[in-house]
């Protein structure tokens, strides 16, 4: 029984895999539905190639209606080979960069896991990742990316000169910060900064305000700041020290990449994107995958759901306030794993080969005996 507001989840499948992926999720929003004491609805619009084949746009402007009014909105993938000759402005990719944009989605979340029963899949020690779970929070609407003047010139004596500007502002700062010191305060109470402040002074500047926030509005979280070359460094050799790092979106963009391929395979891999409060205190939020719409494997029902419903974890803990949900939907995971069942993509020897959505029953049957162990849970968190 419900005890809680409804909340709706806008999904979009999008291309390839996405669909067969979000089908699986969908199933575990419904468990959470009538299992958990809070009843979400969901309703499904078009993104990408999809979306452009039914009306022309990768992005109708019924998607980003719907994408507005939703509480959440979880994304399967978009893209694939049928549509890479289109022009530009309406490639799927194009629905995908314009749903973060208008929904100014501003901080990245990409949380770098590595289930014990997977940690052979890295290319690290499995002592070194077994365990890891720590936080990327990439800002993602500044920066060297954004940044003015750019562009490349010819000088009067024939060479070339090439330009890129880095660049943030003190609000832009504060409002990733606090992102990050939100999350580490749902999570293990530690912030850690990564900059240059060493050698550029935009990031130094960076480094002042993280600190000026950490200490005015969030003194009980534990703040560090790291230069990236080091940040870069520790991530390989000891990535389990951290909790939350926070970085630029340049820098993030290669130390997320970097974390993510700590844990093995691009399957079990989930994002969060999150915009800012409005006046309701609803905060956009955009939960998908990290992987693409996988065209050599899609339609054969072969695709890793798991990236997805992670994604849908997240969408609990961040977007829904449901810790002990997202915790409950972790832990049926690793069970699944660790009882040897794998989808192709990350099956090893003694391990059985399921299906997606033979992976999707089996994660759902745990949730049932899980819940059914602990009546407790029941009244949910
Ligand atoms: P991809 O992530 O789709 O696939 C890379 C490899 O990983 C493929 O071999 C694929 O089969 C495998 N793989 C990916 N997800 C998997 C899963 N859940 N289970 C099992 N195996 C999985 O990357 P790509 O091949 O470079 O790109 C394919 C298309 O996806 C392109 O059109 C690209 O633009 C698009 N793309 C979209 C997104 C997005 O929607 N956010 C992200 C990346 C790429």
């Amino acid at each position: 029984m419900s005890t809680a507001a409804p909340a709706h989840i806008l999904l979009l499948p999008g291309d390839g895999i996405g669909p067969e992926v979000v089908a699986e999720t969908t199933k575990i929003i419904d468990w959470f539905s009538k299992n958990r004491g809070k009843t979400f609805t969901t309703s499904s619009a078009l993104v990408g190639g999809s979306a452009y084949d039914e009306t022309g746009n990768p992005l109708p402007p019924e998607t980003l209606e719907a994408a507005h009014k939703a509480d959440a909105i979880l994304l399967g993938a978009v893209g694939g080979t049928k549509w890479e000759s289109l022009d530009y402005s309406v490639r799927p990719e194009r629905g995908l960069l314009g749903l973060r944009k208008e929904l100014q989605l501003f901080a990245n979340l990409r949380p770098a896991i590595c289930f014990p029963a997977l940690a052979k899949a890295s290319t690290l020690k499995p002592e070194v990742v077994a365990g890891l779970d720590i936080m990327i929070i990439r800002e993602l609407t500044g920066d060297i990316y954004f940044g003015t003047p750019r562009g490349v010139e010819t000088l009067p004596d024939g060479t070339r000169r090439g330009i890129n500007t880095m660049v943030y502002t003190t609000p832009e700062v504060h409002r990733i910060a606090r992102v990050a010191f939100d999350l580490a305060g749902k999570r293990n109470g530690r912030v850690c900064s990564v900059d240059k402040a060493n050698v550029l002074e935009s990031t130094e500047m960076w480094r002042e305000e993280v600190q000026k926030i950490g200490d005015t509005e969030y003194p009980n979280i534990a703040l560090s700041h790291m230069y990236v070359d080091n940040a870069a460094m520790q991530l390989v050799r000891n990535p389990r020290q951290f909790d939350v790092m926070v970085t630029g979106n340049i820098f993030g963009d290669i130390l997320s990449d970097c974390a993510a391929m700590l844990t093995g395979s691009l399957g079990m891999l989930p994002s969060a994107s999150l915009g800012a409060k409005d006046a309701n205190g609803k905060i956009p939020a955009l939960y998908e995958p990290v992987h693409g719409s996988a065209p050599d494997i899609a339609g054969k029902g072969v695709a890793n759901p798991i990236a997805t419903i992670l994604s849908f974890a997240m969408m609990l803990r961040y977007s829904f306030g449901r810790g002990a949900c997202a915790d409950l939907l972790e832990t049926a995971v690793t069970e699944v794993l660790e009882s040897g069942i794998r989808t192709a993509d990350i099956v090893e020897e003694g391990s059985r080969k399921v299906g997606t959505a033979e992976m999707g029953a089996a994660i759902i049957a745990r949730l049932q005996a899980l819940a059914a162990q602990d009546q407790s849970l029941k009244t949910g968190s």
